[in-house]
This record gives structure tokens, sequence and C-alpha cells, in this order.
């Protein structure tokens, strides 16, 4: 408990899956590379 950085589509930390900062609109979001491919597909 306490990690804010936590995959913001699957909920993943950085212990169960490589993630990847990235900012949209201004705002620095964490994505896991599980997710990662469906972020640039544009796929919800
Ligand atoms: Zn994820």
């Amino acid at each position: 408990m306490g990690k804010e950085d936590n995959c913001e589509r699957c909920g993943a930390d950085s212990d169960e899956r490589a993630l990847v900062e990235y900012q949209f609109k201004g705002e620095k979001k964490n994505i896991c590379v599980r997710c990662l491919p469906q972020l640039i597909h544009g796929k919800g």
C-alpha cells in the first residue's frame, strides 16, 4: 500500500508488470506493458 504507481487501466503495479509513465493532456499517467498496446491502438 501507499504506492501511487499503478496502471491506470488494470491497476497492476510495477512489481507485477513493467509500467510506463506517459503524459496525456498535461497529466502524468502510468500504464503497464500489457495495456500499452491497447492505448496505442485506441481501444477502450
Ligand atoms: Zn495495465
